[in-house]
């Protein structure tokens, strides 16, 4: 079987949205559609997103987390990695926080990652709606 994923490194990601915007450039997506959007946490009706992602340690300074989400349309850029390559916002993530591959393949790049923060003290979870509101392929992984 090959389970393809995306995992996302939060302690890596910036909040620069380039996922999101890559997504809807080289998927030629409509004004309003996404596949993938970077959703800022706080005080919204997400209350699992108040968690974790980057946060100042000074609580009178500003204080902001975010969470990059692939929505259900992703279709995890079938064309472009049955080529070989990685998906346009794994691509094109400034910050190197997303990685694509085969859970199923434990010398896929995404299953070295994971094995390599997971030994490093990282957490490996999905969002709590995953199959829902968000895609099953999405992974995150956190100090
Ligand atoms: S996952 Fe990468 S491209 Fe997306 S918001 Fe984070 S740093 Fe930016
Ligand atoms: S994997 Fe492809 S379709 Fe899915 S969010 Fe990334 S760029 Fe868009």
């Amino acid at each position: 079987m090959v389970k393809r994923a995306i995992l996302t490194n939060l302690f890596m990601c910036n909040g620069c949205y380039t996922c999101a915007l890559s997504c809807k450039v080289a998927r030629n997506l409509a004004a309003d559609e996404w596949w993938s959007k970077v959703i800022t946490n706080g005080k919204t009706n997400t209350p699992y997103l108040d968690d974790p992602a980057g946060s100042w340690s000074n609580p009178s300074t500003l204080k902001m987390s975010w969470t990059p989400v692939h929505l259900p349309k992703c279709d995890l850029c079938i064309d472009r990695t049955r080529a070989g390559k990685d998906p346009y916002c794994v691509y094109n993530c400034p910050t190197r926080a997303k990685t694509y591959g085969d859970l199923d393949d434990p010398s896929s790049a995404i299953s070295l990652v994971m094995k390599d923060l997971t030994d490093r003290g990282y957490k490996i979870y999905q969002l709590p709606d995953a199959g829902k509101g968000t895609h099953t392929a999405a992974y995150y992984a956190d100090k």
